[in-house]
C-alpha cells in the first residue's frame, strides 16, 4: 500500500459499537454505521460495557427530530456520568431515518388488533395511532423484540417497528408511516471514554435552572430530562459551532453541574492540514466580499465577462450584457498569459480603465488577473478583486504580494496542482494579510484531449472539506469549448460550489482571445435563469419575466410528474386494498406548503388544495375532492 495516501485504508481497527437492543434495530443500523455492532440488553449494562473498554463507543439515540430527548438512554448516561470515574464524551452524531410500520401476524384484521407493542419513545410518538385504534400501548426495550414477540405471541396484537423488522418476524405491514412526527430521524450520539479525537458535536451534561435559562439564551439545543432530587431541573445540551464563544462563559456554580462532554469550548481545533493552518483552519465558512459582491457561505456569485478586455466599447457592452443576465461580478484580462508569446499579451493598465469604467456603469465589481509582482500595486488601485492565474498558481512572490495589496485575491488551481499544493498556496496569500481568498478550479490537465482541461469536481468537494474559503468553478477554461460549458457549469452548481467564472463574449469569432469557450451573452442569461439569479439594478422587465417563465415550465412540468405518481400510488392503494382517500395524508401535504410559502398561508393552501383535488382525479377519486 501506498504509505503516503491518507485517504486510503488504514490499519486502524474497526471501532466495537455497543448499543442497546438487537439485531435489526434502529439502534443497530446506527451501531453499524460507528463500528461493529455489538448487542446489549440494557443502556445501562451498554454503558457499563464503555466504561470497562469493552466497546470502544456506545451508541445512544439522543433525541427524536421534532420530538425532543429520548430520555431513557440519557437518564442512563447521566448516571454514568453521576457516578464519576472515567470522563466521557460525544464524540459524533449520526442521523438515521426512521419509518416505523404498524405489522401484525397475518390473518390478524385490522381493526381487531387491541395491543400495540413497541419501545416506550416509539409508542409516545405514535399517540395517534393508538388514539384511532383504541389500542393498549405494551412496552418492550427493543423494536425487533416487538416485532418477534407479537408473531410468537400471536391473537389481536400488533407491533410498531421497521418494516426490515416486522418481514423479518414474518409480519405482515397493516399500516406505514405511523409516527406522529413527520419527517421522522433520530439521532443517535456515539459516546466514548475521553480521548484526543476531534467531536463533531459539542455538548453537556447540567443541571441547575439557572443554567439552563443561561444555555437556551446561547441558543443551546436542551435535552431536559425528568428532575432528581438535588437536580430538579437538568438534563443535556448540544451547542453549535456558532454559540460556542457564548457557551465557553458559563460556569458551574454551588450547588449546579457543567460537565462538557469533549473539549471545553474554548478548545481551538487543529488545522485540517498541518501545512496550510490559515486555509484549512477549523472554522466557519469564510465569505469574501467586495462592495455588494459576496461569495461563500451560503453567498453564491457569478463572475463574467470576457476573456480579454480588446476595447473600451467591447467591455461596456459585455459588462451590460453579463449585468442583465445577472451575473455579480465583471471579469476581463487585461494582463493575459498566452502559451505563444506572438499571441495577443492584453492591453495593459489602459485596459484596466475601461474595465472599471465598464463596472461601475453597470454596478458591478471588477475581477482581473496580475501576472507579475510589479503589476500588483497599480492593478489592485483599480481592480475589485486580484486574480492569479492557472500559470501562477505556485509563483510565490507573486502570492505574497497580491496577498499584501488589501484586495480580495481568486486564486486558479494550475494545471498540475494537487488540492493540497493549491490549499498550501492560498496559505501564501492568507499569511501576507489578505483574509479574502477565492480558490476556482478550472480544469486541470489529464490525458483527455477532447477538452482543455479536465474540471476536478472531485477535488473539489475533497477541497470543501479541508477549507472555509470559497470554492468556485471555471466551466470555460476547463471545458475550451462553449457547448460543454452549460453542463458543466450546471455539474459544479450541483456539486454546492459557491460560485462560477463564466467567459462571455459577443462576437466569439473575432474574439482576441479563449473565443471557442465563450458563451453568448444570451445563452449566460438562460444558464443564470436556472440558478436563480436575477439581473440587477440595469436589468430589465424582460429580463425577470424569462425568469419567471422559466419558473412556470418547471411548475407545470413538476405538476405533471406529479399527477404522474398520484397514478402510481393510486395503483400500490388498489392492490393493497387501502382506501384511496388519506385526510392526514393531506393535511401533510398542505402543511409542507404552508412550510415553504410562509406568511403567504392562504394562498399556501389554495394551492395545496388544487394539488390535491388534482391528484384525487388522477386517482380516481369519485367523491367531491373540493370538500373538506
Ligand atoms: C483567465 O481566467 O482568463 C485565465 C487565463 O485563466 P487560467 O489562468 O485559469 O488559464
Ligand atoms: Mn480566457
Amino acid at each position: 500500500m501506498d504509505g503516503s495516501n491518507t485517504g486510503g485504508p488504514t490499519d486502524v481497527p474497526t471501532p466495537r459499537a455497543g448499543y442497546q437492543g438487537e439485531p435489526g434495530s434502529f439502534s443497530a443500523r446506527a451501531a453499524a454505521r460507528a463500528g461493529r455492532p455489538l448487542a446489549y440488553a440494557t443502556f445501562d449494562r451498554l454503558l457499563r460495557a464503555l466504561l470497562a473498554g469493552d466497546v470502544d463507543v456506545a451508541v445512544l439515540p439522543a433525541a427524536t427530530h421534532g420530538a425532543g430527548p429520548v430520555v431513557e438512554p440519557l437518564e442512563a448516561l447521566a448516571r454514568a456520568l453521576e457516578a464519576g470515574g472515567v470522563p466521557l464524551e460525544v464524540r459524533d452524531e449520526i442521523a438515521i431515518p426512521v419509518r416505523l410500520v404498524l405489522a401484525a401476524p397475518s390473518g390478524v384484521a385490522e381493526e381487531s388488533v387491541r395491543e400495540i407493542h413497541s419501545q416506550p419513545p416509539v409508542l409516545r410518538q405514535c399517540a395517534r395511532l393508538l388514539a384511532r385504534r383504541d389500542a393498549v400501548p405494551v412496552e418492550t426495550h427493543d423494536t425487533a423484540f416487538a416485532a418477534r414477540r407479537v408473531a410468537e405471541l400471536g391473537g389481536a396484537r400488533a407491533a410498531v417497528c421497521s418494516e426490515e423488522a416486522a418481514l423479518e418476524a414474518g409480519l405482515v405491514v397493516l399500516e406505514e408511516d405511523v409516527s406522529d412526527v413527520k419527517p421522522n430521524a433520530t439521532r443517535f450520539w456515539t459516546v466514548a471514554r475521553r480521548s484526543d479525537a476531534e467531536p463533531t458535536v459539542r455538548a453537556l451534561f447540567f443541571s441547575g435552572a439557572r443554567l439552563a435559562a443561561a444555555l437556551h439564551d446561547a441558543g443551546a439545543e436542551i435535552l431536559m430530562l425528568a428532575g432528581r432530587p438535588g437536580a430538579a431541573v437538568g438534563g443535556f445540551a448540544t451547542v453549535a459551532a456558532a454559540s460556542l464563544a457564548k457557551a465557553a462563559g458559563l460556569v458551574a456554580t454551588s450547588g449546579e453541574t457543567l460537565v462538557w462532554l469533549g473539549p471545553a469550548p474554548d478548545h481551538v481545533p487543529p488545522p485540517r492540514l498541518r501545512d496550510a493552518p490559515r486555509a484549512t483552519e477549523v472554522r466557519a465558512a469564510t465569505v469574501v466580499t467586495a462592495g455588494a459582491f459576496a461569495v461563500g457561505g451560503g453567498k453564491r456569485a457569478v463572475i463574467a465577462g470576457p476573456c480579454a478586455v480588446e476595447s473600451p466599447e467591447q467591455v461596456m457592452r459585455l459588462a451590460k450584457a453579463v449585468a442583465r443576465a445577472g451575473a455579480t461580478a465583471l471579469r476581463g484580462g487585461v494582463f493575459k498569459p498566452r502559451t505563444s508569446p506572438s499571441a495577443f499579451q492584453g492591453h495593459g493598465l489602459e485596459a484596466l480603465r475601461w474595465l472599471k469604467d465598464a463596472g461601475d456603469a453597470v454596478g458591478l465589481p471588477i475581477v482581473t488577473e496580475v501576472m507579475a509582482p510589479a503589476q500588483v500595486e497599480p492593478v489592485a488601485r483599480l481592480a475589485d478583486v486580484l486574480q492569479i492565474g492557472a500559470r501562477n498558481c505556485q509563483n510565490y512572490d507573486l502570492l505574497k504580494e497580491a496577498g499584501a495589496a488589501g484586495r480580495p485575491v481568486m486564486l486558479k488551481r494550475g494545471f498540475g496542482t494537487t488540492v493540497e499544493e493549491w490549499l498550501s498556496a492560498a496559505e501564501y496569500i492568507l499569511a501576507a494579510g489578505c483574509e479574502g481568498v477565492l480558490l476556482c478550479e478550472r480544469g486541470i490537465r489529464t490525458f483527455e484531449r477532447s477538452t482543455r482541461g479536465t474540471l476536478d469536481l472531485g477535488g473539489l468537494l475533497a477541497a470543501r472539506s479541508l477549507t472555509h474559503l470559497p470554492l468556485l468553478a471555471d466551466p470555460s477554461h476547463a471545458a475550451g469549448r462553449k457547448e460543454l460549458v452549460p453542463g458543466l457549469a450546471r455539474a459544479a452548481w450541483g456539486a454546492g460550489v459557491d460560485g462560477l467564472m463564466i467567459e462571455v463574449h459577443d462576437a466569439p469569432e473575432s474574439a482576441l482571445c479563449d473565443g471557442p469557450q465563450a458563451l453568448l451573452p444570451e445563452d449566460l442569461e438562460m444558464l443564470l435563469d436556472e440558478f436563480g439569479l436575477l439581473p440587477g439594478r440595469t436589468g430589465s422587465v424582460e429580463r425577470v419575466r424569462r425568469a419567471i417563465d422559466a419558473v412556470d415550465s418547471s411548475i407545470a412540468a413538476l405538476a405533471a410528474r406529479r399527477l404522474e405518481l398520484c397514478r402510481r400510488v393510486a395503483e400500490v392503494k388498489k392492490a393493497t386494498g387501502r382506501p384511496v382517500r388519506d385526510e392526514a395524508r393531506e393535511a401533510t401535504v398542505r402543511a409542507r406548503f404552508a412550510e415553504s410559502l410562509g406568511k403567504d398561508a392562504t394562498k399556501a393552501s389554495g394551492l395545496a388544495d388544487a394539488l390535491i383535488a388534482l391528484g384525487l382525479e388522477a386517482e380516481g377519486w369519485e367523491g367531491d375532492a373540493t370538500r373538506r
